[in-house]
């Protein structure tokens, strides 16, 4: 378990210290702003949605190295795919990390985000690892509201 631990960890720096696509999507028509009192994080999310296929997605933001991980991968995991697709991503990310930390993970199809799983034993860092995906369903809904963690 240590080993894979390690990997996790060194997962999430990799994203915290290079986060992929980063920025803003030019023309987008999905935006959202998200924060999460709690930490500091603060991030924005934009999308350019064609056809119902998330045909771009970018962030910004600052916060700490889960929030950013989680926003990079998070935009890995979306772009290409299908707006009702992301929704059930994000359903899954969220029961993953909120699921019994005492359970194994539940097989979930979550790829490389599984490597949240760890912060299930940490409730704070929940928060951070869900605003990005929070963020993310307030873009794809046109709800302009800022995305909060609770
Ligand atoms: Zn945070």
């Amino acid at each position: 378990m240590s080993e894979l631990r390690e990997l996790y960890q060194s997962v999430i720096l990799d994203h915290n210290k290079k986060p992929r696509n980063f920025g803003v999507v030019d023309e987008a028509n999905c935006e959202a702003d998200g924060h999460n009192p709690l930490c500091g994080d603060k991030i924005h999310v934009s999308a350019r949605v064609e056809d119902g296929v998330v045909e771009d997605l970018r962030f910004e933001g600052s916060g700490c190295a889960i929030s950013t991980a989680s926003a990079s991968l998070m935009t890995q995991a979306v772009k290409g795919h299908r707006v009702d697709e992301a929704l059930r991503l994000f359903e899954g990310f969220h029961e993953l990390v909120t699921s019994d930390p005492t359970a194994e993970p539940a097989a979930s199809g979550l790829g490389k985000l599984e490597v949240f799983a760890g912060v299930r034993e940490f409730p704070m860092r929940v928060k951070c690892a869900t605003l990005a995906w929070h963020t993310l369903k307030n873009a794809l809904e046109h709800d302009d509201s800022t995305a909060k963690t609770e």
